[in-house]
């Protein structure tokens, strides 16, 4: 039974097999990027802004949001623009997705990617640190797609979602992260199948992102952990592929991503422990 079953499975991934990806797909297309002030959600942008994109950036902090929109109209962009705000204050998500169609008149792609500050350390017991993080993290990408689904309905567009191995496979010392990243692959697979059923042509990519070279992410947790961090430029561009081309899900970095994915599935004990190990004591 493993023989047919393995060709059944083959024949399906050649047939299905998405198209390669070519940086015209994103010219001229509308794209929202949040947490787009630093780090990844930065490198997303500048890529976004060499394929010649219409963009509109946010996170809080107005002053970076500025260079990096004046970075991306030199790096190409079809335009670019910023709303600031935080994501704590739950109008916020709507705020930026009006600014998209009253500039716009629609929308092709949303990229969720912004966090909130947590702690990196044992749970401290503080639950209204959880439920401020739920909010920054988890219900303001819900709230976000909410408001923009009518635009990416109509566009068939594409809803990227970035999350992390911790939504997938929980380590120590990041129980409130962890929680909210858990949670958008409930709330967003649970969608997936929802837009399947109701024949609506909107993709949602999972990116599972590994140990990434990110300033903020690298000063909370190099002192801790042993691996070596992948490049930020790299995962960005990783992301947009993975968007563009309607992936269900990224893993990256792949192989590091994959082995863990299938350790938690055929041997999750020794995989809590391998995870504890890998902590600098
Ligand atoms: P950064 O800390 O570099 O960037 C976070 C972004 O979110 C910044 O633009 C920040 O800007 C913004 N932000 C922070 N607080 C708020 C808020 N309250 N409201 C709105 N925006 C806010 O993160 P990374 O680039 O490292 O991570 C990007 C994504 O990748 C996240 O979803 C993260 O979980 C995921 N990831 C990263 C990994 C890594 O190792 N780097 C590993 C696994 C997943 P500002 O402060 O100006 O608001």
């Amino acid at each position: 039974i493993f023989i047919p079953l393995l060709g059944l499975a083959l024949a399906f991934y050649f047939y299905s097999a998405p198209e390669n990806f070519n940086e015209e797909m994103l010219r001229g297309k509308r794209v929202i990027v949040t947490g787009a002030s630093s780090g990844i959600g930065e490198q997303m942008a500048y890529h976004l802004a060499r394929m010649e994109a219409h963009l509109l950036l946010t996170a809080r902090t107005e002053a970076k949001l500025q260079k990096v929109v004046k970075r991306c109209l030199e790096l190409g962009a079809a335009s670019a623009r910023y709303v600031s705000g935080s994501m704590e204050d739950t109008t916020f998500p709507e705020v930026v997705v009006k600014e998209a169609e009253n500039t716009w008149g629609g929308l092709d792609v949303l990229i969720l990617n912004h966090i909130g500050y947590s702690y990196f350390n044992y749970f401290n017991g503080d639950v209204g640190h959880v439920r401020k993080l739920l909010e920054v993290n988890f219900l303001s990408y819900v709230a976000m797609t909410v408001s923009a689904l009518p635009m990416l309905k109509e566009s068939e567009g594409s809803i990227v979602v970035v999350s992390s191995v911790a939504g997938k496979t929980a380590a120590p010392f990041s129980a409130p992260y962890s929680a909210t990243k858990f949670a958008l692959d409930g709330f967003f697979s649970s969608l997936r199948h929802e837009f399947i059923i109701e024949k609506v042509n909107v993709s949602i990519t999972l990116c599972i992102l590994g140990y990434i070279d990110t300033e903020n992410a690298v000063r909370a947790v190099s002192h801790a952990i042993r691996d070596t961090p992948a490049p930020k430029e790299e995962c960005a561009l990783e992301i947009v592929k993975s968007g563009v081309l309607r992936r269900r899900e990224l893993h990256y970095p792949s192989r590091a991503v994959g082995s863990l994915l299938l350790l938690r599935d055929i041997a999750p004990d020794f995989l809590d422990s391998l995870i504890r190990s890998s902590y600098k004591q």
